[in-house]
C-alpha cells in the first residue's frame, strides 16, 4: 500500500475500515440502515484514487440515483480535496449502460445515435402492434403489454429466451408480440429503458473480447444498494467482475423496495455463492438515529418472516420518542404538518430553531402530496418536492391555469400563446405568426389580433373556425365571471370542457393521462376556498412568484421510494391507513410476499429520521374523488409501546370541537370545509370508535402537543352568518387565523396573518371563542 497519508480513515469505526482497506477480491457489505455503508463506499473510492491503486476512470460505481452519484462524486472531491475530473462510470446502471451501448451498438444492429423511448412512445408503438394484430386493446391493454415485456427484460429475457411458464402471457400472443416489438425497435433505430441493460448483457455474452476488454477497463467495481438490482442488472455485474472479482456491493436486504420493478432480494443472498472465499464486513452501529426510532424500525421489521435478521445499536441519546397521531382527515393531517414545520422552524417546543432543509415528508403515493404542496403554498412554506414536479408547477395545471388567466383578462399574451394550440386547433407555427403580427401591428393584444386575423380572413379554413370558437368561448366565460348562478368552480370546469382542454387528456391513451386528469380534478377542488377565480390565480401567482428558486431552506416532500439513502433530522410519515399503507393491492394479495415489501418500506421510512420521526394517520380521505373512512394501519399496531408517543389530535383537545355542541353529522362539514360528499364519510365517533383508534389510545396517556389554538375555536352554524362582527377574530380551514374586517351577505373579508386579506365565504370560517 501506498504510503499517503489517509486521514480519511479515521473517521470510520473497525469494520467500516476493513470494508475499505481489504482492496483486493469481492466482499459484501451487509448491514442495516444508518449503518454507515454508503459512507464506506465513499471512502473506499477515495482510497483507491488515494492509493494508486485505479485511475478515476477505471472505477465502476454503481448507484441508485443521479441524484446519489453527484453527491457521491462531490463527497470524494471534498475528502481528497480536490475535484474529481472525470469518474465517467459513476452513475446509474442506466447512465453507465447507455455510454456503452453507444459505442458498440452496432452489435446488436443498432446505430451509435440510436433514439431511447420513453414510456409513452413505448405504448404507442406497442399500440400498433396490438392493432395489427387484430386484438382487442379494451380487454388485452397495452399498458399490461408493456409491464410484461419489462418484466422480461429485467429478468434479462430475450424474446427467444421466454421460458415456456410464460407463453400464456397476453393472451397467449405475449411472446409473439414481444418479439414484433424487439424488431420494430431495430428497424426504428430505438431502444426503450430496459433494453440498455438487456442489449449490454447481450453483447458482453455473445462477444468474450468485448467482455474482456471492459473487464480489464474497469479495474474495481462497487454496487451502493445492491438488495434493489434485478437479474439484467445482478447478471451484468456478475460478468464484469467475473475476471479479477475486484467487486465490492453494499445492500441491506431489509431495505429491498423494488421488488415490484423486479429487483431480486436474492441477488445479495447469493453473492457469497457467486463469489466464492467473498470477504464479509456487517455493520451494526447505527450513526443516523435515536435509539427510540432504532427501536421503532427494528420492532415493524421483525414482522417479516424473510429476512437475514440484523441487530442495531446506536450510541445516540435517547432523544424523543416515535409520536403517531390520528387527524380527522388529510386536510387536517396537512394543515398540523404545516403548523408543526413552523413551531420547529421556530424552535418552539423547547427545542433548538430548525431549519427547513432538516425536515422531509415521505408519503407512500405521489397523489398524498397535493394536500401539503396546497397547505404550505397558502401558509406560504417553501418546499420542493423531490422525484416529480410540484403540482402548480405541472404541465395540465399550467394549461388550466392559462385558460383562466385569459378568461379574467384577456390580454395575457403569454397564457394566449400557451392555449391557442392546446388542444390542438390547427393552429401551427405560420397561423401564430400571422396573429403576432397583426397584433404588433395594431398594437394590439394577440387576443385581439386574433380576433383581427379571423375576421380579415387572414386566417382562413379549419383553423379560422377553430380559433374562432375559442375567441367565442373566451368571450362567453368572460361573461359566466359575473353570472351569480354560477360558483367559480363550475365556471373552471365549464372553460376546460368546452375549450376541448379535459378532452384532449380524456382521449389521450397514455398512461399519465388518467393523472393529469386527476391533477384537474383537484385543481378544481383547490379553488373552493376562494371567492372567485381572480382571487385563486393571485393567490397562485404571489405564492408561485415567492416561490422562484430563490436557494433559501425549503421542506422536501418526496415518495417512500425516492427518499432510500437519504436522511433528515425531522422526518413526518403521514397516511399510515390500511389501504394506503400498506397498499390496498399489496393486502389483496395472497401471501405475504406484498406485505412484506411494504413493511420494508415502512422500516426505510422511519430509518430516514435522525431525531424526530412523526407517523400520522388520517380517520377520512378522499381517494381519486372519493371521501373513503380509513383505518389506521396494521404497521402502527406493530410500534413498539415503549418506544412510542401518542399524540392527542388538536380536534379532541379540551372538549375541542366536540364542546360546540354540534350534532354528529354536521360538525364535520364545517371542520373539513367541505360541502359535499359528507354522507360517505365516517362520523369522527366512528373514527374515535374504531379498534385501531383504541387499541393506539390506550398504549399511552393522552397528551396534547400542537398549540390548541383550533380547539379552541368554537364552530358557527351554518345559518348564523350574523353572528359575525368586525374586529372578530377567526379561524379558515385553508387560510389559518385572522381578523374580519368587511361583511358582505354570506361573504367575510378577513385579514389572514399568513396568507394576507382575503373574501372567503362564511361557512367555512369559525370564529375564535377565546
Ligand atoms: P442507508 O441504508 O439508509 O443507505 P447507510 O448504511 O448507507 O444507510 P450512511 O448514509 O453511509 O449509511 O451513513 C449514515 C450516517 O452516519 C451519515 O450521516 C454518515 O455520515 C454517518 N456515519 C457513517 N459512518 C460513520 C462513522 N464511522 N462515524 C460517524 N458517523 C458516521
Ligand atoms: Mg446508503
Amino acid at each position: 500500500m501506498a504510503a499517503r497519508p489517509a486521514p480519511y480513515l479515521d473517521s470510520l469505526n473497525p469494520a467500516q475500515r476493513e470494508a475499505v482497506e481489504h482492496l483486493d477480491g469481492p466482499v459484501l457489505m451487509l448491514a442495516g440502515a444508518g449503518t454507515g455503508k454508503t459512507k464506506a463506499l465513499t471512502t473506499r473510492i477515495v482510497h483507491l484514487l488515494n492509493t494508486g491503486r485505479a485511475r478515476p476512470n477505471e472505477i465502476l460505481s454503481v448507484t441508485f440515483t443521479n441524484k446519489a452519484a453527484r453527491e457521491m462524486k462531490s463527497r470524494v472531491s471534498a475528502t481528497l480535496g480536490q475535484t474529481v475530473e472525470g469518474m465517467p462510470w459513476l452513475g446509474t446502471f442506466h447512465a453507465i449502460c447507455v455510454k456503452l451501448l453507444r459505442r458498440h451498438a452496432e452489435l446488436v444492429e443498432l446505430k451509435s445515435n440510436f433514439t431511447i423511448l420513453d414510456r409513452d412512445d413505448q405504448i404507442r408503438l406497442l399500440k400498433q402492434l396490438i392493432q395489427a394484430a387484430g386484438i382487442d386493446e379494451k380487454r388485452w391493454p397495452a399498458r399490461q403489454l408493456s409491464s410484461i415485456i419489462d418484466d422480461w427484460k429485467n429478468r434479462a429475457l430475450t424474446p427467444d429466451k421466454v421460458p415456456a411458464a410464460d407463453a400464456g402471457a397476453y393472451n397467449h400472443k405475449g411472446p409473439q408480440l414481444y418479439a414484433q416489438y424487439q424488431a420494430r425497435l431495430r428497424e426504428l433505430n430505438a431502444c426503450d429503458f430496459g433494453d440498455l441493460l438487456l442489449h449490454m448483457v447481450t453483447i458482453f455474452q455473445t462477444h468474450p473480447d468485448v467482455l474482456e476488454q471492459y473487464q480489464r477497463w474497469f479495474r474495481y467495481i462497487l454496487v451502493d444498494e445492491y438488495q434493489d438490482t434485478n437479474v439484467a442488472q445482478y447478471l451484468w455485474l456478475r460478468l464484469l467482475a467475473q475476471g479479477h472479482r475486484n467487486i465490492c456491493c453494499v445492500g441491506d436486504d431489509d431495505q429491498s423496495i423494488y421488488g415490484w420493478r423486479g429487483a431480486e432480494v436474492g441477488n445479495i443472498l447469493r453473492f457469497e455463492k457467486d463469489f466464492p472465499g467473498a470477504h464479509v464486513v456487517r455493520l451494526e452501529q447505527n450513526y443516523r438515529s435515536t435509539p427510540h426510532i432504532l427501536a421503532a424500525a427494528s420492532n415493524v421489521i421483525r414482522g417479516n418472516s424473510s429476512r437475514l435478521g440484523k441487530e442495531l445499536w446506536t450510541e445516540a441519546d435517547s432523544g424523543e420518542k416515535v409520536r403517531l397521531i390520528g387527524h380527522w382527515d388529510g386536510e387536517e393531517e396537512a394543515r398540523w404538518i404545516g403548523e408543526e414545520v413552523e413551531s420547529m422552524q421556530a424552535g418552539t417546543r423547547g427545542m433548538a430553531p430548525r431549519g427547513l432543509d432538516d425536515m422531509a415528508i415521505l408519503v407512500r403515493a405521489s397523489h398524498q402530496m397535493r394536500a401539503f404542496e396546497d397547505r404550505f403554498l397558502t401558509i406560504g412554506l417553501p418546499y420542493r418536492v423531490i422525484g416529480g414536479p410540484r403540482f402548480y408547477e405541472r404541465l395540465e395545471i399550467r394549461d388550466a391555469m392559462a385558460y383562466f388567466r385569459l378568461v379574467v383578462s384577456p390580454e395575457d399574451d403569454l397564457a394566449f400563446e400557451r392555449i391557442v394550440n392546446t388542444p390542438k386547433r390547427g393552429l401551427g407555427d405560420k397561423a401564430q405568426q400571422t396573429i403576432q403580427r397583426i397584433a404588433r401591428d395594431n398594437g394590439l393584444p394577440l387576443v385581439e389580433g386574433a380576433r383581427r386575423a379571423v375576421e380579415d380572413g387572414a386566417i382562413k379554413g379549419k383553423g379560422g373556425a377553430a380559433l374562432r370558437e375559442l375567441l367565442d368561448g373566451l368571450v362567453r366565460w368572460g361573461r359566466m365571471t359575473g353570472d351569480p348562478d354560477m360558483t367559480h368552480m363550475e365556471l373552471a370546469e365549464v372553460i376546460l370542457d368546452e375549450s376541448g382542454y379535459t378532452g384532449m387528456w380524456q382521449a389521450d391513451k397514455t398512461p399519465e393521462a388518467p393523472g393529469r386528469l386527476e391533477n384537474l380534478k383537484e385543481l378544481v377542488k383547490a379553488l373552493e376556498g376562494f371567492e372567485n377565480l381572480q382571487g385563486f390565480l393571485e393567490h397562485v401567482s404571489l405564492v408561485m412568484d415567492n416561490e422562484s428558486d430563490d436557494g433559501g431552506e425549503k421542506v422536501s416532500i418526496m415518495t417512500l421510494h425516492a427518499a432510500k439513502g437519504l436522511e433528515f433530522p425531522v422526518v413526518f410519515l403521514p397516511g399510515w391507513e390500511d389501504g394506503l399503507f400498506p397498499s390496498q393491492r399489496s393486502m389483496d394479495e395472497s401471501g405475504v410476499k406484498g406485505l412484506e415489501e411494504e413493511r420494508r418500506l415502512a422500516y426505510v421510512g422511519i430509518t430516514r429520521a435522525e431525531e424526530v420521526c412523526t407517523i400520522s394517520f388520517a380517520g377520512n380521505r378522499r381517494v381519486f374523488g372519493q371521501w373513503q373512512s380509513q383505518m389506521p394501519s396494521r404497521f402502527i399496531d406493530e410500534l413498539p409501546e415503549d418506544h412510542v408517543e401518542v399524540l392527542t389530535p388538536p380536534g379532541l383537545y379540551g372538549g375541542g370541537y366536540g364542546a360546540a355542541g354540534m350534532s354528529a353529522s354536521a360538525s364535520p362539514q364545517i371542520m373539513a370545509g367541505q360541502a359535499s360528499g359528507l354522507h360517505d364519510r365516517a362520523s369522527r365517533a366512528d373514527v374515535y370508535n374504531s379498534p385501531g383508534w383504541k387499541r393506539m389510545q390506550a398504549r399511552s396517556q393522552e397528551r396534547p402537543v400542537s398549540q390548541p389554538r383550533e380547539s379552541r375555536a368554537q364552530v358557527i352554524d351554518l345559518d348564523a352568518v350574523s353572528s359575525f362582527e368586525t374586529g372578530q377574530r377567526v379561524f379558515h380551514q385553508k387560510f389559518g387565523y385572522g381578523e374580519i374586517i368587511g361583511i358582505e351577505g354570506d361573504k367575510l373579508e378577513v385579514a389572514f396573518e399568513k396568507a394576507g386579506t382575503k373574501k372567503v365565504v362564511a361557512k367555512f370560517v369559525h370564529a375564535e371563542d377565546d
